[in-house]
């Protein structure tokens, strides 16, 4: 349990840190090095160039830490996208079955269109007929007070 705790508290101390580091605090650019100590030889690292055994201010990280924190920081980004990416088919989805809507929609109103077209023009054939009646009717009409 106690290691659990320092390993979170080590880990928000160099919360800025996570991964591979690029720069120091104190600004200066790190670099890898190999171990050539008894307790890890040939382990890499990334320290400062300012940075000793008995100066802890600065910079010093065991590179194969950094890595596999680079590979969880990496699965969580895959995770996120993972997630993102069903997120998206899901309203792909939905925005398909609207459009599919949408279509039919468009269909029903084209059949509604086409039918006040052919109306329309049976009116005006049926306009047509009985301004014709109404001129022959006029004409008789005529007829029948000039000739009766
Ligand atoms: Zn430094």
């Amino acid at each position: 349990m106690s290691s659990v705790n320092s390993s979170s508290v080590s880990r928000d101390r160099v919360a800025k840190q996570r991964g591979i580091p690029r720069r120091c605090n104190c600004g200066k650019a790190v670099s890898c090095f190999t171990s050539r100590t008894v307790e890890n030889p040939g382990r890499l690292f990334h320290s400062c160039p300012l940075g000793s055994k008995q100066d802890k201010t600065h910079l010093f990280k065991w590179t194969d830490k950094s890595v596999v924190e680079e590979i969880e920081d990496f699965q969580d980004l895959f995770d996120v996208l993972l997630v993102d990416n069903s997120e998206f088919q899901k309203s792909m989805g939905a925005a398909e079955s609207m459009m599919k809507c949408n279509n039919s929609k468009i269909e029903e109103m084209e059949n509604a269109i086409a039918q006040c077209e052919e109306k329309t023009t049976k009116c005006i054939r049926e306009l047509r007929i009985i301004k014709a009646l109404f001129l022959c009717c006029l004409v008789v009409v005529f007829m029948y007070l000039i000739f009766a």
